[in-house]
């Protein structure tokens, strides 16, 4: 474990854990949600202002270790300007880098790859995509936190 961990905590990774982007609240946000990661003890509220389909804006804030902060912050970069349906195609070709049978990563994913590696660490992988299902929870509105197990 010791010798992949330099694989996992990539400088990428590293970087956006000490210093995540779009962290804070969003007092204006359309949707929110709050997700928990009981098996590792991250902890997530999300909050997106979407307008006319498009998310205008987003902030994460809360608790997590370094692989579910630096998730959330790479995810809020990478849906900035996007649309609800984008967000939603990114979400499948993420959940299918970290857990499906292709063993790379989908081409559209660009920063969202230097997450690859979590996926050779199984109990990582629910800190790596907790924002992801977070995030779609928001989108449907969900009454309910979002939890990992
Ligand atoms: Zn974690």
């Amino acid at each position: 474990m010791i010798a992949d961990l330099h694989d996992l905590y990539q400088e990428v990774i590293v970087d956006h854990g000490r210093r995540p982007r779009n962290f804070g609240s969003l007092p204006e946000a359309s949707h929110r949600a709050e997700g928990f990661n009981p098996l590792c003890g991250d902890h997530l509220n999300l909050q997106l202002k979407v307008v006319d389909g498009i998310i205008q804006d987003i902030r994460f804030d809360g608790v997590g270790c370094a692989i579910s902060t630096a998730s959330a912050s790479l995810m809020s970069e990478a849906l900035k300007g996007r649309s609800v349906a984008e967000a939603e195609t990114l979400f499948d070709s993420f959940h299918a880098m970290l857990t499906g049978d292709q063993p790379e990563s989908p081409p559209d994913l660009g920063k969202l790859a230097v997450l690859a590696g979590v996926r050779k660490f199984p109990a990582r992988v629910k800190c790596a995509t907790l924002a992801w299902h977070t995030l779609l929870a928001a989108l449907h509105q969900a009454q309910q936190p979002v939890t990992t197990e």
